[in-house]
């Protein structure tokens, strides 16, 4: 029957796997070796790291590179991040690594850093880079996401495991909510830290340029190094950004968010007004302010006292609005220093840049 058929076609056997990500001795793990067996067999497979879950395949492989893209939906001009867990690996990989990069390298990795650099040809499908020639890399701080790049031996291409275009997953839920049934498997390591994704950093030119704001600050990047610049598309949203991905709408929930710069009060007064249309609200907000307002959903991911929090549980507050059906979102903005610039960076897109001003 031609319908079974098609189903065939998109549903494979999604293996999950429970680990602990404390325990030092991974390796021995049975999960991690068969969830690297199944990498090496060109199969793709999700696995925790420090800042979001990825989405893993053998970067050398186009037929592995393939199945990442249409799990996802991915556009295939948007490039994907290697993950490695060793100095040989990287040097299989890039070329021409300038000594600004190694300083980045020694102060960073394993972290949440993405480094742009000159790409060895030949050595990655071509699929992962979309035909540039460099390549984004990065050196992830999550035991499982170590071990099981080196039990693969390979290096490992992932992009976030969400579903193109919604927030990324910051607990193997998420991963399974979106990908099920369309990917090899799924390693469970419980909640990522960061929450947001790496910074990406260009390293090909004189000054480097963040590409992406993310786990690692422009304040701590600079303490390094001196002076980075930034992409204007990020700051100035009018401009075609330097990383393809960067165009494209991102971590949004299925409901209109609206960010609004003002005060407590102007903010309920707007809640009060589409509840009164007959709409279901929802309200991201600050965890200090929560007991202010009255809405029908209100998430409070973290504290503005400790930014990082609000970093770590923004996906999953995104998210649980698609789960409670609200028909509108309100979001307080945040401060933008430090990690703040990575989450009102990631608010701003899921907003489509709609803000409301008091
Ligand atoms: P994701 O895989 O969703 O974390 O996104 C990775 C980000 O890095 C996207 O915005 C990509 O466009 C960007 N990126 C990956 N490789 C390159 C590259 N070689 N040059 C510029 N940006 C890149
Ligand atoms: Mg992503």
């Amino acid at each position: 029957m031609k319908c079974e058929d098609e189903m065939k076609v998109l549903v494979v056997e999604t293996k999950l796997w429970i680990v602990d990500k404390n325990v030092d001795n991974i390796q021995s793990y049975p999960q991690i070796i068969e969830a690297a067996h199944l990498l090496a067999k060109n199969e793709v497979v999700a696995f925790p790291t420090e800042t979001v879950y990825g989405l893993g395949a053998n970067a050398r492989s186009e037929e592995a590179v393939k199945k990442v893209f249409e799990a996802k939906g991915r556009p295939n001009d948007n490039p994907l991040i290697v993950h490695i867990a060793s100095q040989s690996q990287l040097e299989e990989i890039v070329m021409d690594i300038p000594p600004i990069a190694k300083q980045l390298m020694d102060a960073f990795w394993p972290g949440p850093l993405t480094l742009i650099l000159k790409q060895k040809p030949g050595t990655l499908a071509a699929a992962v880079t979309a035909g540039l020639d460099t390549v984004a890399v990065r050196m992830p701080d999550h035991a499982v996401a170590r071990q099981l790049i080196e039990a693969s031996g390979l290096p490992i291409a992932a992009p976030s495991a969400n579903t193109s275009g919604k927030p990324s997953p910051t607990l193997a839920k998420h991963v399974q909510d979106d990908l099920y049934g369309r990917i090899a498997g799924i390693v469970d390591g419980g909640p990522t830290g960061v929450g947001v994704e790496s910074t990406v950093l260009d390293c090909t030119e004189d000054i480097p340029i963040i590409l992406r704001p993310g786990g690692v600050t422009k304040e701590q990047l600079e303490t390094i190094i001196g002076p980075v610049k930034e992409d204007r598309a990020f700051v100035k949203k009018d401009e075609a950004p330097k990383a393809p991905g960067m165009k494209y709408t991102h971590y949004a929930p299925k409901a209109p968010l609206i960010l609004v710069k003002g005060e407590n009060a102007f903010i309920q007064q707007l809640i009060n007004e589409r509840r009164a249309e007959g709409m279901k609200v929802g309200l991201l907000a600050a965890s200090e302010h929560q007991a202010l307002y009255e809405a029908d959903y209100i998430v409070a991911p973290g504290s503005l006292a400790e930014l990082s929090t609000v970093a770590s549980g923004l996906y999953d507050a995104l998210r649980q609005f698609d789960d409670v059906h609200v028909d509108i979102i309100y979001s307080e903005v945040f401060p933008e220093a430090g990690i703040g610039q990575a989450i009102m960076n990631r608010l701003c897109k899921a907003a489509g840049q709609q803000m409301i001003e008091q």
